[in-house]
């Protein structure tokens, strides 16, 4: 991005630029080109579900994001604006608290800013099961985003939104970054809070950063990362200071490439080749690139499907017309549960309440649910041992660029298995990073994925900041 703001619009600023032109002449006139981006993007992309620029104006802050505005998925809680995973069930649901991480930015100055698009409750990757409808990509409107935080990486690619959080259960954060070019972090597991994320599986979810480029993502995660009494899966390790690990030298770094990651069915030779070419980036600056197996890739999908549903299926017992959102009147409490929950669930949820519930009833428990537990144990062994070896792992993000809107709307196995590549490091807690490498010969962007042990976030910062800036494609922005 360009060092000289004068010339260019300010809504094409990065996070770090966006702080310091605020710092010197406060946020107005960046609000007014950001909210204008907004009026005459947004229907084009339906990446912004929520967003009163009347309403909602700017805190006084100080601290180190005074003003800056940050968007937010929707599915995390912000005191006093309604908050619905992008689900009917949720409509005119309004949180009467702050998610940790909103309480952190605003306590870092921070501006809560617009909310965004997502597959409802986080179930999907593509943004399509959205009770507001579709997003689209912004790089070719007829594309899927990916998702679920599709709507949260559209509105950053397309320059509707600074930055912009979102979570990743399976991969919600790493797709959508991968398919519409941008940075998207998910933290280690227990490294940001979840209080006030809108659970879908516990032991999976983590929120985290999507951002323009790798610089912002570490200044967003200085602001997230930390302990909270309030998640007691959340972990008290020292947060350092992120940007510190921009720039620094890679010369040394021991990097696997996974061979599961490259062999793997329905890996699209363009991106492939785009991957590898970011690989010997890196070794052209002094890493050591060696090739690593983690043998049990093949079976993360199907461990996933199990585990994620059968706690996404407990999470939303919760929503029964009682204390959440929309009720359908009925003549007493049982037939109105099941008539609000028919009402208010979209088809892919009501499949994975199905299935959650018939992989934790008794008698398929110890077939699926136990099972599943154990072959995860597996997946988390192959990591262990492979960080034995190297500092990081690196891999594409998805196996696809984008797909067409509609293409696997009704194939969910299809669906499914466009996150191949990133829930192997859901179901092991380790964090990982996807940044933009290159455009396909459609002019759709690719990710490169970097997974390192739990709380090693500063290597891949080190390293994703390093390609980055050879690479250099956060200079290109999709034409709108
Ligand atoms: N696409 C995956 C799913 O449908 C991952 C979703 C997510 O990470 N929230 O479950």
């Amino acid at each position: 991005m360009a060092e000289n703001t004068a010339n260019q619009n300010l809504f094409q600023l990065t996070l770090r630029e966006a702080r310091d032109l605020i710092k010197k002449e406060g946020s107005e006139a960046l609000l007014k080109s950001l909210n204008a981006r907004i009026e005459s993007v947004n229907p084009k992309i339906n990446a912004v579900v929520r967003f009163d620029p009347a309403k909602y104006n700017p805190g006084k802050g100080s601290g180190p994001l005074a003003n800056v505005p940050i968007s937010f998925k929707d599915n995390i809680c912000i005191h006093g604006r309604e908050t619905t995973c992008a689900s009917k069930i949720l409509a005119g649901h309004v949180p009467p608290y702050d998610a940790t991480v909103v309480d952190k930015l605003k306590r870092a100055g921070a501006h809560i800013y617009a909310q965004c698009n997502m597959d409802e409750f986080a179930f999907g990757s593509s943004c399509e099961t959205s009770t507001y409808g579709p997003t689209r990509n912004p790089w070719n409107t007829e594309y899927v985003p990916g998702g679920s935080s599709g709507g949260s990486a559209a509105a950053v690619a397309s320059d509707m939104a600074i930055a912009a959080l979102g979570s990743d259960t399976g991969g919600s954060i790493r797709q959508p970054a991968a398919l519409c070019g941008v940075v998207g972090l998910k933290p280690t597991y227990g490294r940001v809070s979840r209080y006030g994320l809108i659970a879908f599986g516990s032991s999976f979810d983590q929120i985290g950063p999507l951002t323009k480029t790798v610089e912002d993502s570490a200044l967003l995660l200085n602001v997230l990362a930390g302990h909270d009494e309030r998640d007691s899966t959340s972990l008290e390790q020292p947060v350092p200071d992120y940007t510190e690990s921009l720039g620094r030298d890679v010369k040394g770094m021991r990097i696997g490439l996974p061979k599961e990651y490259f062999d793997a069915e329905g890996i699209d030779p363009e991106v492939e080749k785009s991957v590898r070419a970011g690989a010997d980036l890196l070794k052209k600056k002094g890493a050591e690139l060696v090739t690593v197996s983690l043998p049990h890739t093949e079976y993360a999908v199907a461990v996933y499907y199990i585990v994620a549903v059968a706690e996404a299926s407990s999470n939303l017992g919760r929503f029964d017309g009682v204390q959440y959102g929309a009720r359908t009147k009925a003549q007493d409490l049982k037939t109105m549960y099941l008539e609000t929950r028919d009402a208010g669930f979209g088809e892919e949820a009501k499949r994975r309440i199905l299935l959650g519930t018939f992989v934790l009833s008794a008698g398929y428990y110890d077939a699926y649910y136990l099972q599943g537990q154990k072959v995860r144990t597996l997946v988390r062994e192959d990591f262990e041992a492979a960080f034995k070896e190297v500092d990081l792992l690196l891999g594409p993000t998805s196996p696809t660029a984008a797909f067409k809107i509609g293409e696997k709307a009704q194939d969910p196995l299809a669906m499914y298995l466009s996150d191949i590549l990133t829930i192997p490091a859901n179901l092991s807690g380790i964090p990982a990073i996807s940044i933009p490498c290159g455009l396909t010969s459609r002019g759709l962007p690719i990710g490169l994925q970097l997974m390192a042990a739990p709380f090693d976030e500063a290597k891949i910062f080190t390293a994703a900041y390093a390609l980055e800036q050879e690479i250099g494609m956060y200079k290109q922005r999709p034409k709108l």
